[in-house]
């Protein structure tokens, strides 16, 4: 569909040096397609499209968002903290009104990425996204902000980052966990205990197609997002829903991402997955290109199968109509006593276990780290009656001793404030 025209700024850095192993899916080549797909069909040539260079990230704007036990220099090689500058660019670039959208085309990922960085996750070290946010939030003062990622993974790290803040909606929709890695992004995971609803998650079933998203898309995203007035909408733009891609199962199109990131109407997005490489990724990324520049995406046509585009099953419509009826029940009812967390002397607790399936940074640690690391992670907030409550977190991993670490909420109380300059005092 044709839209009003935006002005769109591109930024890509394809990291045509990184790969965390030589046949890894997110790989040296993964933007070489799209690349070439955007050139060929002449994208640059419309006036209100423009490239620009990412910047790098320094460790100062990784340690807004993560904690780094093993420190920054050991969890993110240059190529994530240009992948993270990327996102930043983009985010600058509209916040600045430079441009009305920009689409950060950057790898590695980030959405996996959660606020303790032990190691890898899912192919990422740290979050882009949440760094962006962060940095926009201290140079521009922007307050509200919603995440919706429609990575086919659920968007665990983000989840975690801002799971006890109520100034960041995140929704993630998903292929439902049950069935995918990680595992999470249950439509009962809401949000900490002062942050309850702040966090939606749709899982899908497996071969939900076009007509399934965007129904999921129009009935709980728009709404929710409609409500939640943020400053700024981001979209973590997975695009490994496609019907080809090989490390997942859903059945989305091109021409469904294009209508779903319509409706979505995000300010910025940052690429996240999409593993078909040749097959999906340069058309998905053409259409969420054209979508948001407002040109006609409609002539957008990846290779079909001989029977036709994927459909969806009216099986799955309906369980989407029902889970629909749940998220927004469970959101009109507060229960901060099913987030997880146990209230204890006036502090939410929680014990975490997360699985870090990729050493820190580079093959030259082989040896140095096992490829594998388990986080353990305790996590008490303040339950504070004058702001979202002082974070605590003591965390560890086999190759770690990490230690204890605070988080103070953006509008911190002068209370927490004080609690947070003590070094060692008692909890719960
Ligand atoms: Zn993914
Ligand atoms: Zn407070």
């Amino acid at each position: 569909m044709k839209g009003k025209k935006e002005k769109l700024g591109l930024i890509f850095f394809p990291a045509y040096d990184w790969a965390i192993s030589d046949y890894h899916p997110e790989r040296e080549e993964r933007l070489l397609y799209t690349h070439d797909q955007l050139m060929e069909e002449g994208i640059f040539d419309f006036p209100g499209i423009k490239e620009y260079r990412p910047i790098a990230a320094t460790a100062e704007d990784v340690l807004r968002v993560h904690i780094c036990p093993p420190g920054v220099d050991k969890v993110a090689a240059a190529p994530h903290l240009i992948s993270a500058g990327g996102a930043i660019t983009a985010g600058r670039l509209w916040a600045n009104k430079e441009v009305d959208k920009a689409f950060a085309l950057v790898r590695p990922p980030g959405h996996h990425a959660t606020l303790v960085v032990h190691g890898g996750r899912g192919f990422c070290n740290i979050n882009n996204e949440a760094i962006m946010i962060e940095k926009l939030r201290e140079e521009f003062g922007i307050k509200k902000v919603a995440i919706v990622d429609t990575d086919c993974h659920h968007g665990d790290g983000s989840q975690d980052i801002y799971w006890h803040d109520p100034d960041t909606l995140f929704i993630s929709i998903h292929q439902d966990g049950r069935t995918l890695y990680p595992g999470t992004g249950d439509i009962t995971e809401m949000g900490g205990p002062k942050a309850w609803g702040a966090t939606i998650n749709i899982p899908l079933p497996p071969a939900t197609g076009d007509e399934g998203f965007l129904r999921a898309t129009r009935q709980i995203v728009r709404p929710l997002l409609d409500e939640f007035q943020p400053e700024l909408v981001v979209n973590s733009a997975g695009q490994d829903n496609h019907f080809t891609d090989p490390i997942t199962n859903m059945k989305l199109t091109a021409r469904g991402y294009a209508e779903m990131s319509a409706i979505i109407n995000p300010d910025v997005a940052v690429l996240e997955g999409g593993y078909a490489i040749q097959g999906a990724l340069p058309f998905t990324n053409m259409a969420i290109i054209m979508s948001m520049a407002g040109l006609d995406w409609r002539k957008v046509n990846e290779p079909m199968p001989s029977q036709g585009p994927p459909t969806t099953d009216p099986r799955v419509l309906d369980y989407i109509d029902a889970l629909t009826e749940s998220i927004m029940e469970m959101r009109a009812n507060p229960k901060p006593e099913k987030s997880g967390s146990v209230l204890r002397n006036g502090w939410w607790q929680r014990d975490r276990r997360i699985f870090c399936d990729t050493h820190p940074v580079t093959r030259d640690l082989e040896g140095m780290w096992p490829s594998y690391l388990n986080e353990h992670r305790k996590e008490s907030l303040r339950d504070c009656p004058d702001c979202p409550g002082l974070l605590v977190v003591e965390t560890s991993s086999e190759v770690c001793k990490g230690g204890k670490y605070f988080k103070l909420p953006r509008q911190a109380c002068d209370k927490c404030k004080s609690l947070a300059a003590q070094v060692n005092y008692p909890l719960g």
